[in-house]
């Protein structure tokens, strides 16, 4: 299967500023400049592979939206934050009837609000299945496409609508992909998918909060669902001093998702939902203290890998 990012943010869409851009770029020409003067005959397509992975791409303010795609081309949509507008104008480009599969975890705002922005909403021969645990979700999109807010309601939407109801710990199939479902902790509640595809398994767990005294017993209670997975895309918005101060905000420290993962065996952890406020030196940062951490916690045999969720990165398994 291929996963790929389109919207990382978590809470609010976060367009970089000029003050961070030219920070940032500041610093990428400092580092292209010593790249050069080691070698000056490199043209400037391989000045930019030679430099840091910090400098070659942003984090990305689009709120979350990550895709699935099958071997047999299934293709589910796992949240539908403003990430889902690039993703919309990508699956328009493809002629004919179509099926998407839309998976919500929750619907707090930075997870739905790309949906009146989602041209496959608008074309007729495409018809759009809307999965979860949910049962007035119907209503609650209602509410989002309410005519005192938006110019189209959602009965005026084009495309043919599904809506299929599931219960937490339930399982189900679509396509080739077994979907299994786990409740998180998040104020108002918001569900994981973990989708398997032969031997293979990926987990997408945002919006939840591993933290406080009851974390061990946490990590316990939640290990057979999250358990062994290949990838893991998890909420990790908060450094730890954040963590404290927004307890029963509903969201994770990068350090304590590192941790959840050891625990659970996980192969390949992937840090999502980055706090708006935080700049993209702010996340490296975090990051390098969370791969710290990392190493001296017992990952000796090297079984988990981390890295930042970037809009735009793929991961296949
Ligand atoms: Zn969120
Ligand atoms: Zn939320």
């Amino acid at each position: 299967m291929k996963i790929k990012l389109w919207g990382v943010r978590g809470s609010l869409p976060t367009p970089m500023g000029v003050d961070e851009y030219r920070t940032k770029l500041t610093s990428a020409l400092e580092d292209a400049r010593s790249i050069y003067r080691n070698n000056p005959q490199l043209t400037p397509a391989q000045i930019y592979q030679a430099m840091s992975w910090k400098y070659k791409a942003v984090i990305g303010g689009e709120t979350t939206c990550v895709t699935v795609e099958g071997a047999d081309n299934t293709v589910l949509v796992m949240d539908l934050g403003s990430g889902a507008r690039m993703l919309g104008d990508q699956l328009s480009k493809k002629s004919g009837a179509r099926e998407i599969n839309v998976l919500l975890t929750h619907t707090h705002w930075d997870h739905i609000q790309g949906w009146p922005y989602f041209a496959p909403a608008y074309d007729p021969d495409c018809t759009i299945h809307f999965y979860s645990c949910l049962d007035n979700l119907p209503e609650r999109m209602d509410r989002l496409l309410h005519r005192s807010h938006n110019q189209i309601t959602m009965a005026e939407i084009p495309a043919r609508i599904h809506f299929h109801s599931v219960t937490a710990g339930d399982s189900f199939q679509i396509g080739n992909f077994k979907v299994e479902t786990q409740s998180l902790i998040h104020p108002g509640g918001c569900t994981s998918y973990r989708v398997k595809e032969g031997d293979r398994s990926f987990i997408f767990a945002t919006d939840t909060e591993f933290y406080g005294p009851e974390l061990s017993r946490l990590i316990i209670e939640y290990f057979s669902f999250f358990q062994e997975a290949d990838l893991m895309i998890m909420d990790a918005q908060y450094s730890l001093a954040e963590a404290e101060q927004k307890k029963g905000w509903g969201h994770t420290a990068m350090t304590i998702a590192v941790d959840c993962s050891l625990h659970w065996r996980v192969k390949h952890l992937v840090l999502t939902h980055h706090e708006p406020a935080h700049s993209d030196e702010v996340i490296h940062e975090l990051y390098r203290k969370a791969a710290s951490y990392l190493d001296a916690h017992g990952n000796s045999d090297q079984l988990l890998n981390v890295t930042l969720a970037r809009e735009g990165d793929e991961y296949v398994l």
